[in-house]
């Protein structure tokens, strides 16, 4: 019976306690809900142009941006699109909409025309928000029955070009203008697309509730799980369109006090200089961007000893990198966050980074969040798993999300009848709660009968002080099925050959990861949100002319 079968469930939960989540207020009111004790403090700060907003200033100019929203049409269940790089605008726009129940699709700029449109259809936007310089790329919009600046405004944070609005229209409008709705907890209130790292991306619902449980998961309580102060200065390089730097670096330190750094894009030189000068304390960090920090000769001419605290997230990060990171910021914690657009995203956060820190592994991504439950199942048999055996991670609690955007089937495949939604990635759970993710179902490399988990060489790989970055994936091969196969970037001036990378790898590693074969590149293509585009290489080496 399902009784019993829930019972002998292995079920994992946070260390520390369960709080009480205000779940039930709008995102907005949540975000803002401690306003009054920071209210003078910086909010926001602009990388580019050094111009600040105060908490006040910030929360102002949200509630005129929901007067400006209303009176270009836009009312509660309205989607925009916010097609931005970070910037304050940003934020205005998002909350903005928060504050009139209105949604927001968050887009990548460096999108396509066919692509922006194909999330703007899905997502039925009645507007953009987005920079003139990617104006040209809204104008065809590839239907006839949509046309630019009649079926759909466009404000632009800058000079508007033709047929556009400039962004006062929103950020001067009277706030007393914007209606008093009624807002459900289980309204969406972002759209945000997965990263399309193994297909295409997928379009998200999250709702107040599920956003403000994640926010909480991770900053609230007498011990928060992510301990930010408003004293901090929290680095926001990585993309607001991505539900990585949205959740955890902006609504984190909106609810928690703490100043953000706003960084249009990640160029290592400016990144350098604006952490010296503006005393960065919080960095949320991805793999590749540890990479850099790690390698690059640039990081021993900057003063980095404002930075307490790095948090690594969105794809595998192993130990190797991590010792090599330290090594650099010793007096920095260091610890990883594991997160999914579907879940809200956050899964799993380092304790290290609590008020009162727990340890934790390197190499781990820290435990549960709060409030929630973790099981590892047999992706064969869909039987929880015990302790230290890997299987499929799945996640239950009020921050997933509602389901995907105009696809039934696809939510239904991905969260059970139980409420438990299956990430599709590997990893297990050790002795101390610990969790360790191993690599995407879909991404191990199957030789013979036994599993190659590429993020593991991949690890290994960048360890080699000759390599300055890598990637392995399957090749087909008659006699194993498939193979591990590496791309490698040799650091510069360094001569590298197939062999002695090959031999670095078989070294360390039992007989069926060793790689099969070494191709010397220049760059492994990565998405925005710095995971490595195993598909890409996947297609060049199926091509005929392979590499
Ligand atoms: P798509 O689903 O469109 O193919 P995606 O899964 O990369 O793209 P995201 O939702 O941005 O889109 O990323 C979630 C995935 O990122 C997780 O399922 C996991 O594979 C990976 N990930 C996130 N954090 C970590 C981490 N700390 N360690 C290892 N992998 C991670
Ligand atoms: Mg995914």
């Amino acid at each position: 019976t399902q009784a019993s079968k829930e019972t002998a469930d292995h079920i994992f939960v946070s260390k520390l306690p369960s709080i009480s989540i205000a779940n039930h207020l709008p995102l907005h009111t949540y975000c803002f809900q401690n306003l009054s004790q920071f209210a003078d403090r910086q909010c926001l700060i602009s990388g580019n142009n050094g111009k600040s907003y105060s908490f006040a200033d910030t929360h102002l100019i949200c509630r005129k941006v929901a007067a400006g929203l209303t009176k270009l049409g836009i009312s509660k269940g309205d989607v925009i699109m916010v097609l931005l790089q970070n910037c304050a605008e940003f934020v205005f726009s998002f909350i903005g909409a928060s504050m009139i129940g209105a949604v927001t699709t968050t887009a990548n700029p460096f999108c396509t025309s066919k692509e922006i449109f194909k999330q703007f259809n899905a997502s039925r936007s009645r507007l953009i928000v987005t920079q003139s310089q990617y104006v040209d790329k809204l104008r065809d919009t590839g239907d006839d029955s949509v046309v630019f600046g009649e079926d759909f405004a466009v404000v632009t944070i800058d000079a508007p070009p033709e047929g556009c609005l400039d962004f006062s229209v929103l950020c001067e409008a009277d706030e007393a203008d914007a209606p008093d709705v009624e807002i459900d907890p289980n309204d969406a209130v972002a759209l945000p697309f997965s990263s399309g790292t193994t297909g295409l991306p997928k379009g998200v619902i999250l709702t107040h509730k599920s956003l403000i449980t994640s926010i909480a998961q991770q900053v609230d309580g007498e011990n928060p799980n992510l301990y930010l102060k408003p004293d901090d200065v929290v680095l926001c390089v990585l993309p607001l369109f991505h539900i990585y730097s949205l959740n955890s670096v902006l609504l984190c330190s909106l609810r928690a006090g703490a100043g953000v750094l706003l960084m249009q894009k990640f160029e290592i030189g400016s990144l350098l200089e604006l952490i010296q000068k503006h005393r960065v304390s919080v960095a949320a960090v991805v793999p590749p961007l540890v990479l850099a920090l790690a390698k690059n000769p640039l990081v021993d001419s900057f003063d980095l000893s404002s930075i307490r605290l790095v948090l690594s997230g969105a794809a595998p990060l192993g130990k190797e990198l991590e010792a090599a990171l330290l090594s650099r910021l010793p007096q920095a914690v260091f610890g990883q966050g594991y997160g999914m657009t579907e879940a809200g995203p956050v899964l799993s956060m380092s304790p290290l980074f609590a008020k009162q820190p727990l340890p934790t592994k390197s190499g781990s991504c820290g435990n549960v969040v709060r409030n929630a439950e973790l099981k590892v199942i047999d992706p064969e048999t869909g039987c929880s798993l015990p302790r230290t055996q890997p299987g499929e991670i799945c996640i239950r609690g009020p921050q997933i999300m509602k389901g995907y955007l105009n696809d039934a089937e696809a939510t239904a495949r991905t969260i059970d009848v139980d409420g438990w939604l299956h990430t599709g990635d590997i990893g297990f759970v050790d002795e101390d709660d610990d969790i360790f993710i191993v690599d995407r179902v879909k991404e191990l490399i199957k030789f013979k009968g036994f599993q190659v988990p590429p993020a593991e060489l991949e690890a290994l790989l960048i360890s080699h002080s000759q390599i300055s970055d890598a990637a392995v994936v399957p090749q087909k091969d008659e006699a194993a099925g498939e193979v591990p196969v590496a791309f490698v970037v040799p650091a510069a001036g360094c001569e590298l050959t197939e062999e002695a990378v090959k031999e670095f790898i078989s070294k360390q590693v039992v007989f069926y990861k060793r790689l099969h074969k070494v191709f010397f590149v220049h760059a492994i293509p990565k998405s925005p949100s710095g995971k490595i585009l195993r598909k890409d290489l996947r297609a060049k080496l199926a091509a005929p002319s392979s590499t």
